[in-house]
C-alpha cells in the first residue's frame, strides 16, 4: 500500500520544513517539496492521502530505556510488553530499547534468551535489548562478542545495587575492555551504591522510613564521584561510556569535562529530572512512594534542573529516555509503607516522553529540531538503528508521528494506557498531543483509536553506535 502524508511541516534533527512524505509498504521512499510535478505525481498514485495540515511530521520516538515487567525488589514492573508498547504507540514512540538482565550466578545467553522470549509476539512497535551483566565471569565476557553479532551492541552495568546487579571497579574495567575490542557501548548506572547503602541504612536505623529519605541518602556527590569513576575507567579500559538516567548537575559536570577533553562518553537524562523535584514530589509522606526512582530527584533549590536544560541544548546530554519502569502504589510501592528501601524503584512515563520534552520546545528551552534529535535521531544513532529508525528519509521505516502542536491537554491516570493505578504526570497541562502514529508504514494510532495488534513490533538486530570514535 502506498500513503501519502499530505500538507505537514517535516521535522527531522536538522530543521522544519513543509514537505509531503510518501510511503511504499513499511518504507519511505520520498520526501517531496510540495506543489511540484513529483507531489502531484505521487498524489495521483498514492492509495491512501492523510491530510496533516497544521501538524508537525515527525520521525517516532526511539526511546532507549525501559523495563517492561522487570522483576525488582520482589515484584515485577506493572506494564508488560503488550501494555507498555501499546502505551508508548499512544505517546508517539514506535521503537524501544529495553533491557535483559543477567544476575549473579546465571548464564548470559539463558537470561537473554528468557527476555526475548517474553516479549517475543507481544509488542505493538519495534523492539530491541541492551543486555545488563550482572555477573562479569569469563563466561559472561565472552559471551558479550557473541552478542553484538546478534544485534544485543550495548551492556549495562551497576555501580549501585550491592548484593544485586552491582559491579566492581575491577569487574568494570573488565567489560569495558571487552567493549573496547568488540565494538559494544558500555552503558553504566552511575551510582555509588556501597556508600548510599551506609546512610540508607543509618537513616532507617534513626526511624526515618518515609520515602523522601530515598532522595536524602542517595546523594548528588554520589552519583557525581560514580560518574567521574566511570569515567575514568572508561578512559584506562578505552572503551566508549554511556551515562544512563543522569539528574545531578554534578554529574553532568564530570560528563562535560570528559567531552570537552574529546572523550568518547555520552549521557541521557529523563523527563522526570526535567520537571519532577524533591521537595515538590518525593516530599509527600507516603505519596512520595510514587516518585522513588534511581537515580533520584534532585532537590529543587539547587537547580539541577536548568543544568540539565543547559546540557540538553549543548548535547553534554545527548538522549531522553524514560526509565520507564512502573510499579502500582497498591501491593507494589506499599511494600515499601515501612521502609523506603523496600519500595521499587521507578516512575511509569514511557508515554509521555514526546510530549514533555516538546514542552520543551514550548518553553523556549530548545528547538524543534532539537526535540526531535533529542528524542528519536540521536537514541537511533546512539544505538546503531539508524538510519531505519530516528528519521524521515529515503528508506527509512516509515515510523512517523503526525503531532499537533497546539492541542492542549491534561495527563492522568484516566486517560494514559499505561498498566498502573497512578500517574506520575496526574494534572500536568501539556501543549502538544500525537495525533496519529504509524510504525512501519501501519496506521496504528489514529483518531483516538488503537489500530494494531500485540505482535506487530519486530524484534531489531542492532548494529554498532554511530557515535564512536
Ligand atoms: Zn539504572
Ligand atoms: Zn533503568
Amino acid at each position: 500500500m502506498t500513503t501519502l502524508i499530505k500538507n505537514g511541516t517535516v521535522v527531522t534533527s536538522t530543521g522544519a520544513d513543509p514537505a509531503e512524505v510518501l510511503i511504499d509498504g513499511e518504507i519511505v521512499v520520498a520526501v517531496l517539496q510540495p506543489g511540484t510535478d513529483l507531489a502531484q505525481a505521487a498524489e495521483n498514485g498514492a492509495e491512501r492521502v492523510v491530510a496533516a495540515s497544521d501538524t508537525l511530521v515527525v520521525p517516532g520516538g526511539v526511546d532507549v530505556h525501559t523495563h517492561m515487567e522487570l522483576p525488582f525488589g520482589g515484584t515485577v514492573a506493572s506494564d508488560d510488553f503488550e501494555s507498555g508498547t501499546t502505551a508508548a504507540a499512544w505517546g508517539g514512540t514506535t521503537t524501544i530499547v529495553d533491557f535483559a538482565t543477567q544476575s549473579k550466578g546465571l548464564d548470559v545467553r539463558e537470561c537473554l534468551d528468557a527476555r526475548l522470549e517474553l516479549a517475543q509476539g507481544n509488542c505493538a512497535i519495534d523492539y530491541g535489548f541492551h543486555m545488563i551483566i550482572g555477573d562479569v565471569t569469563d563466561a559472561a565476557l565472552k559471551e558479550m562478542d557473541l552478542l553484538v553479532n546478534e544485534g544485543i551492541s550495548s551492556f549495562k552495568l551497576f555501580m549501585a545495587y550491592p548484593g544485586v546487579f552491582y559491579s566492581d571497579d575491577g569487574e568494570i574495567l573488565r567489560a569495558m575492555q571487552q567493549c573496547a575490542s568488540n565494538g559494544g557501548l558500555l552503558m553504566m548506572h552511575a551510582e555509588n551504591g556501597i556508600a548510599i547503602d551506609v546512610l540508607a541504612e543509618q537513616a532507617f536505623e534513626r526511624g526515618e522510613t518515609d520515602p523522601v529519605n530515598h532522595g536524602y541518602v542517595r546523594r548528588a556527590e554520589f552519583e557525581s564521584e560514580a560518574t567521574h569513576r566511570a569515567i575514568q575507567l572508561a578512559k584506562v579500559g578505552a572503551a566508549p561510556l554511556y551515562i544512563v538516567h543522569l539528574s545531578a548537575k554534578e554529574a553532568l559536570e564530570q560528563v562535560t569535562i570528559a567531552r570537552d577533553n574529546g572523550a568518547n562518553v555520552f549521557a541521557e537524562t529523563c523527563p522526570q529530572y526535567l520537571y519532577f523535584s524533591l521537595e515538590d514530589h518525593l516530599d509527600q509522606g507516603w505519596d512520595g512512594a510514587a516518585y522513588v526512582c534511581s537515580t533520584p530527584l534532585r532537590p529543587h533549590h539547587e537547580h539541577h534542573q536548568d543544568e540539565l536544560w543547559r546540557g540538553l541544548r549543548t548535547n553534554d546530554l545527548a538522549v531522553v529516555s524514560t526509565d520507564h519502569c512502573p510499579f502500582c502504589m497498591k501491593e507494589q510501592k506499599e511494600l515499601g509503607k515501612n521502609d523506603f528501601r523496600a519500595i521499587p524503584n521507578g516512575i511509569g512515563g514511557v508515554e509521555h516522553r514526546m510530549d514533555m520534552i516538546f514542552q520543551g520546545v514550548v518553553n523556549g528551552e530548545i528547538s524543534l529540531p532539537r526535540w526531535v534529535e533529542l528524542c528519536s535521531t540521536t537514541p537511533a544513532r546512539m544505538m546503531g538503528l539508524h538510519p531505519k529508525k530516528g528519521t524521515i528519509q529515503p528508506g527509512a521505516d516509515a515510523d512517523i508521528v503526525i503531532y499537533d502542536p497546539n492541542k492542549v491537554w491534561t495527563i492522568s491516570v484516566d486517560n494514559h494506557h499505561m498498566n498502573m493505578d497512578h500517574s506520575a504526570y496526574e494534572g500536568i497541562q501539556v501543549t502538544g498531543h500525537c495525533d496519529t502514529v504509524f510504525s512501519r508504514g501501519q496506521m496504528i494510532i489514529d483518531d483516538d483509536q488503537y489500530h494494531g495488534r500485540k505482535g506487530d513490533g519486530q524484534f531489531l538486530r542492532r548494529g554498532l553506535s554511530s557515535y564512536l570514535i
